[in-house]
């Protein structure tokens, strides 16, 4: 084990910045120019020299527009006019811009050796933690304590199906050997190179007669090979007719994900740049967004201290789709992406095309421009990506299909449908349900020893049976409370909609459709434990019941989420079947399988060492089941009040430990 000797610093930031590419340069851009810096202690981290030209930043805009006037001792060139296929168009109202990622690095070194309350530490952040009255940033070397922390660490890109698409692209800067280019003109976009089996394109953007940027790029999911684009680079120059020499050559990937960091668990923390998502998956433009956060950021100084619902404010719009649809195209099926883009920029004036690649088209537009695209390849992709996103998490489906199933079945021969979905659901419970619920044993107890990690499991479980025997109101309040709180967390965790009160709420809503719908079968059991029934009129059951599913659609609409609303859907189905059936469908079929998969996913697990791990644990719970069932023999099938404390006794520290496994992850 090596060990790390850190300096500890007393002294708190006011602010903190993680990295200084081109995000959270622009942000101390931004801050310099609202003259927000004087005040504040600053801390910047960042490993790298900057010292490099490593990227060249272009973008759209309107000559007056914000970016341009107060960057515009940065921008190096800017072109009005795009050659086509179909000829030469103009801009209208906007020019395309060029800015050399060395002079904006230049650019805030500068301001960072002006400024004595801006400390700069050539370092990478280890370790981010959250404390009450800062944030404390780790390095190899100290810890630092921030009040407000802007991280623009690159995210690993996370897909809903497969693999990313890559953007891939190799430039030359070149100087010809005669005056071949209009210095305002330029190609966008140009597809006549081979497409090897992905979308393959190029770029020539001249800065004057004789030099120029030729970028070729590739969307595919395999990297364009530095031999490859030497090949096409070569021979596109040559069909220019003329000889040439490389001053400089500038690669990159950008992966066209759709993930992104938009807000972190606790609000003083905000992600920048491509870890906020920023970089617009189908095109690879950042830039501008960049500006603009950039901006919104400065303005908004004070935001709330947890994000609480601010998380609607990100919320996935029609252009999400859009992108989803056409990275469904290129991932799987990438030789259709010359038709499509040529299509696009061949049918509207480019500056228009601009507009909707930064999502300020009307709906309308769009429509006419989708009838102009070849719109059997989108619906081929609206097919697919459907049966792709179900596949590609079961858990999404399963509940829904499931308990369709079983009331089809109950129609045509009553009952037969009951009997089958127990057995499914018993099968999968120890399939998945209980080895999930024991796994979350194995990862903690890897870290401490194991008769430490059995007794506090142990006397978890002792205090909540302790709870029902002495008040079996109160055990049986926190047995809701706590499960709501658990389902919630993992949904929205496997959603994406990670905040605490939405997980409480979302708990909160699903337990009580499925326990308000069946309030007959609750008192029963109440009856058993000694627990005050729940004295509802039937009229009352079906108003609180349909009240609770109309929350819960209007949120699942106003949050945009597909799943969170096919969850509903499953939850309203199991209503008109048994408690058992309604709650194990939502319990092993949803929870558990998501809860299993979280797990296989962050310790890189396969399915069948999750068993063998999980078999010493299950056998325990096995075991335990047993004994419950010696007291009372029917419990199963009468959902009896041994198995419901014993149930709630098992769950109070999977629940706790799952909990810290999520806040960890
Ligand atoms: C080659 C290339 C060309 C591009 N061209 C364009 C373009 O023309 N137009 C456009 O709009 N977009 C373009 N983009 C997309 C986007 O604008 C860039 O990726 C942009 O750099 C993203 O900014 P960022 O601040 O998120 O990341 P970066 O600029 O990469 O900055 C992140 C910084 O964080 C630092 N860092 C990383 N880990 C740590 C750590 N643990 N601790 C401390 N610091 C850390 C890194 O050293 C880096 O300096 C391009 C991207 C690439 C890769």
């Amino acid at each position: 084990m090596q060990w790390v000797k850190r300096t500890f610093h007393t002294m708190i930031y006011e602010i903190g910045l993680v990295g200084l590419g081109a995000a959270n340069s622009l942000l101390l851009l931004e801050m310099e120019r609202k003259e927000l810096l004087s005040d504040h202690a600053v801390l910047v981290l960042e490993p790298d020299t900057k010292l490099a030209n490593d990227k060249t930043f272009c973008f759209w805009a309107n000559p007056d527009s914000d970016i341009v006037r107060q960057l515009k001792d940065l921008i190096s060139h800017s072109w009005n006019v795009v050659e086509t296929k179909e000829g030469k168009q103009s801009l209208e109202n906007m020019r395309y811009y060029m800015i050399e990622s060395v002079a904006l690095y230049n650019r805030t070194r500068e301001l960072l050796k002006s400024r004595r309350n801006i400390t700069h530490v050539r370092t990478t952040l280890e370790d981010l933690g959250a404390h009450s009255s800062f944030i404390e940033l780790t390095t190899s070397e100290n810890k630092y304590q921030v009040k407000k922390v802007y991280d623009s660490r690159a995210l690993l890109p996370k897909e809903i199906i497969a693999t990313p698409v890559l953007q891939s692209f190799q430039g030359w800067r070149v100087t010809f050997d005669k005056d071949i280019c209009v210095p305002n003109e330029m190609r966008l976009m140009d597809f006549s190179i081979p497409q090897n089996d992905a979308t393959q394109f190029m770029y020539l953007l001249p800065t004057t007669k004789n030099q120029a940027l030729i970028e070729m790029t590739r969307f595919d999911r395999t990297v364009l090979t530095e031999e490859l684009a030497r090949q096409h680079l070569k021979n596109y120059i040559r069909a220019m007719g003329c000889g040439y020499t490389i001053n400089h050559t500038e690669r990159g990937v950008i992966p066209m994900s759709q993930h992104g960091e938009n807000h972190h668990r606790d609000a003083r923390v905000i992600s920048m740049g491509s870890r906020a998502g920023k970089i617009k998956s189908t095109t690879g433009y950042a830039f501008k967004s960049m500006f603009e956060h950039a901006q919104e950021l400065v303005q908004d100084q004070n935001p709330p201290r947890f994000t609480g619902l601010s998380i609607a404010q990100r919320l996935p719009n029609r252009f999400v789709l859009y992108d989803f649809l056409l990275l469904y195209i290129l991932k799987f099926r990438p030789n259709w992406g010359k038709e499509i883009f040529e299509r696009l920029f061949q049918k509207q004036p480019a500056h228009e095309v601009f507009e909707f690649l930064e999502e300020r088209s009307t709906f309308r537009w769009e429509v006419q421009m989708f009838a102009k695209l070849p719109i059997f390849k989108f619906l081929w992709s609206v097919l697919f990506s459907t049966i792709s996103y179900v596949f590609s998490a079961p858990q999404r489906a399963l509940p829904l299909l499931v308990g369709s199933c079983v009331l089809l079945l109950n129609y045509f021969s009553p009952g037969s449908g009951n009997a089958a979905g127990l057995s499914v659901l018993l099968a999968m419970l120890f399939i998945v349900g209980i080895p999930h619920g024991a796994l979350d044993g194995y990862i903690t107890q890897r870290r401490s020893k194991l008769l430490p990690f059995v007794l506090r499991y142990l006397t978890m479980m002792l205090l909540v049976i302790l709870l029902w025997t002495a008040l079996p109101l109160a055990g049986l309040v926190t047995f809701i409370c706590y499960s709501a709180w658990h389902f919630g967390e993992t949904d929205l965790k496997e959603w994406g909609l990670s905040s605490t009160f939405l997980s409480a709420l979302w708990g909160a809503l699903l337990l009580g459709v499925i326990l308000i719908s069946h309030t007959q079968e609750m008192n029963t059991v109440f009856l058993q434990m000694d627990v005050p029934i729940l004295d509802l009129a039937p009229e009352t059951v079906v108003l609180v019941t349909r009240g609770l599913i109309l929350v819960s659609i209007i949120l699942g609409l106003w949050l945009r989420s597909v799943p969170w609303l096919i969850s509903i859907i499953a939850i309203m189905v199991g209503t008109q079947l048994s408690l058992a059936l309604s709650f194990g469908l939502y319990f092993v079929l949803q929870h558990s399988v998501t809860g299993w998969k979280h797990l296989k996913i962050s310790q890189e697990w396969t399915n069948k060492s999750m068993w063998i791990r999980s078999l010493p644990f299950s056998c325990g719970a096995v075991v335990l089941f047993l004994l419950v069932f010696q007291f009372d023999k029917n419990s199963l099938l009468e959902w009896s009040s041994h198995f419901l404390v014993f149930l709630s006794a098992l769950s109070l520290p999977h629940i706790y430990f799952m909990s810290r496994f999520y806040q960890k992850t």
